[in-house]
């Protein structure tokens, strides 16, 4: 009855998901901890429910507009997505069939392979470097029909610099899918958004979910050559981004200075918990991105989660290989990450 590709797969196993009834410090999915715009809560307070009899606009077309001219690019190089999860769909969909292989690093973004293995799409993992630098001939040297590459990289947050992307496209002309799920919190000047009218065989991928605080209403999007964007128009669901999503994507996306000054204090305080985390003796690795990868030494990660899910503070703690024994800490609000610090503190003064 059911597809072969089916039968070994597990379904997506998000981090925790605690009951949010305010007792909770829920640092473990990578969202923001700073509430949507305020225009959001605005448009939301004068929002005619009648409208929601009609279908949503088909193409998103005035997101679309909005993102294109803030990029400096058409709105025929844009195409919205019900959250970056389906457009990455989309993109498998559009560009690979059943026995191609796409290559991308490890560790990484899993959902890029659960997608893969769906339509037996093969998957390339190139090993990241000891300190999760990623590997670019390693993925150019697969032969593989596309690179997908999350940066900042998903799990390190670790960010490859724009110049090596521009090396990577001046080597390789399968297709290379940039996710910048996390870009806002490294900066702009790191984005490929940039190389976007030199090379047609670029996909940049960015989401609402993160800096925009809007994993709720899922809203995703790429940005890439007009002939791209047609193909993947004609495959994608009718109506696949509803009408709420539009509109609350729409208002966030207008806000610009609340958007920079939410990013600006995520970063502050991730650089802050950063030191704090390696004063406390942890192994902290570099993060352009809004969490923070980490080694505990002396004490084994797996008991520190523990011991934080009996405070009610749930962080993200990986059994694969190369992220056994360390912990991903999504950063919470200024006193959420010193609730988190006491807690760290006092776990390592007591006896192990
Ligand atoms: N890309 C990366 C690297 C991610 O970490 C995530 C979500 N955690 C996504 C894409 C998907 O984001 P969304 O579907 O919420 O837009």
């Amino acid at each position: 009855m059911y597809r072969k590709s089916i039968e070994t797969l597990s379904p997506y196993i998000p981090g925790f998901q605690p009951a949010m009834d305010g007792t909770v410090i829920k640092i473990n999915s990578n969202e923001n901890p700073y509430p949507p715009s305020p225009k959001v809560k605005e448009l939301l307070g004068g929002f005619d429910f009648r409208q929601l009899r009609y279908y949503p606009d088909a193409t998103s077309q005035p997101l679309r507009e909005l993102i294109g001219a803030q990029h400096g690019l058409s709105s025929k190089q844009v195409l919205c997505g019900n959250g970056s999860d389906e457009v990455i769909s989309l993109i498998f969909k559009v560009f690979f069939e059943e026995g191609d292989t796409i290559a991308t690093p490890y560790p990484t973004y899993t959902f890029y392979k659960s997608v893969a293995d769906i339509i037996n799409v093969g998957v390339a993992f190139v090993d990241t470097a000891e300190d999760f630098a990623i590997d670019l001939q390693g993925l150019v040297n697969t032969g593989a029909k596309g690179i997908f590459i999350a940066n900042p990289n998903a799990q390190t947050g670790r960010l490859l610099p724009l110049q090596r992307i521009e090396e990577l496209l001046n080597n390789y002309s399968g297709l290379v899918v940039i996710d910048e799920a996390y870009i806002d919190f490294a900066g702009q000047e790191s984005s490929a958004c940039h190389l976007l009218g030199t090379y047609s065989n670029l996909i940049v991928l960015r989401t609402f979910s993160k800096s925009y605080s809007l994993c709720g209403i899922r809203v995703g999007f790429c940005l890439a050559d007009e002939s791209l964007i047609q193909a993947m128009d004609k495959c994608r669901d009718s109506y696949n981004v509803n009408h709420l999503s539009q509109v609350i994507a729409a208002a966030a996306f207008r806000d610009r200075e609340y958007l920079e000054a939410t990013v600006k204090r995520v970063v502050d305080t991730r650089d802050m918990l950063a030191d704090e985390l390696r004063n406390l003796g942890f192994t902290v690795y570099p993060s352009e991105a809004n969490f923070l990868l980490c080694q505990p030494h002396g004490r084994s990660a797996s008991d520190i989660y523990d011991y934080l899910k009996a405070q009610q503070i749930y962080v993200r703690h990986f059994d694969s290989p190369r992220l056994s024994d360390k912990l991903r800490i999504a950063i919470g609000t200024e006193q959420e990450v010193e609730i988190l610090l006491r807690h760290l503190r006092e776990y390592a003064g007591s006896d192990p």
